[in-house]
């Protein structure tokens, strides 16, 4: 395994190999830059907005080092080009910095040309702000699917070395119902390793358990039930994700999105941080770097032993 550029010690401050690390995830971008208000603000508006990314990310990083977490931020180029001291400080704390893009454009939205620019974009913006190359890579609204078979092409070509960017599950805004629910090798000639959000079995359903609105709208029980039977019934590390407007009340409202938008947007975001809290204590996390080498390991086991991957 000596092609995955990776120290299996790096981020990993409490936690003892052996255990099962879910993987900790922050996507970073701005309450303007979310999917459900794309219909209401125009991209040319963002830099008139008021900028909360910078006071967000920091209560982040002061809740993680509370706890000892460390995790991986999946950052927009477009705030990675206006926040550089911000990222060096994620870098510097320990974080992993990685790509989401360069402004929230969803996948199947582009063809490969415009999303090999969007890519290549970001990189830049990120490179620029902390020298480091991501290596890992997040689609905004988890929008790689069965109609964008080009882009895993695109982002092994780009030398990335991971996905998390597939939710496994049918949703009302996205989703690849039918993809593995754990990580596979979406190509066989790659090192690339695409890693999905979590998702819980009930009632042979698969239900969206790896946050972002679930984990803020549905009691707590719910998150830990699901990411113990991940862990514990398939011995599998869960992905969890949230974002720096959710622990944000004190956010602008937008009012003219649609009813359930809103909803699902401004419910329980007084409640978030202390949940956070909550879930990192009880649970082992890391860095999305730290997953994707170990189940990078863990495939080329299965496929040494000649096993089909679940
Ligand atoms: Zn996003």
């Amino acid at each position: 395994m000596n092609a995955i550029p990776f120290s299996p010690d790096r981020g990993m401050a409490a936690v003892e190999l052996g255990t099962i690390v879910n993987g900790l995830s922050v996507d970073v971008e701005d309450w303007f830059h979310v999917g459900a208000f794309e219909d209401v603000i125009e991209r040319g508006d963002w830099s008139g907005l008021a900028d909360r990314v910078d006071r967000n990310v920091r209560e982040i990083l002061d809740l993680f080092d509370e706890t000892e977490a460390k995790a991986t931020f999946f950052t927009l180029g477009w705030v990675a080009q206006r926040h550089g001291s911000l990222l060096r400080e994620v870098a510097d704390r320990g974080h992993e910095i990685a790509s989401h893009g360069w402004d929230h454009r969803r996948v199947y939205t582009m063809d490969r040309a415009s999303f090999g620019e969007d890519l290549a974009k970001a990189r830049r913006a990120i490179e620029d702000a902390t020298g480091v190359s991501p290596t890992g890579y997040r689609a905004p609204s988890f929008s790689i699917d069965q109609r964008t078979p080009w882009a895993f092409m695109e982002l092994a070509e780009q030398g990335y070395t991971y996905s998390s960017s597939v939710a496994p599950v049918a949703h009302d805004h996205y989703g690849w119902s039918d993809a593995p629910r754990f990580a596979f090798r979406p190509l066989p000639w790659a090192q690339l390793v695409e890693i999905p959000v979590t998702t819980a079995m009930f009632a042979r359903r698969r239900l969206a358990a790896g946050g972002g609105g679930f984990f803020r709208v549905l009691p707590y029980g719910f998150s830990r039930w699901a990411i113990r039977q991940v862990n514990r019934r398939d011995e599998r590390p869960a992905v969890f994700y949230f974002h720096p407007w959710e622990i944000d009340p004190g956010q602008p409202r937008v009012s003219g999105a649609p009813l359930k938008s809103r909803l699902r947007h401004y419910t329980n975001l007084e409640h978030m941080a202390p949940k956070l809290r909550q879930l990192i204590r009880e649970f082992a996390w890391g860095r999305m770097d730290l997953i994707a080498y170990r189940e990078a390991v863990r495939l080329e086991a299965e496929l040494a032993a000649d096993k089909v991957p679940a």
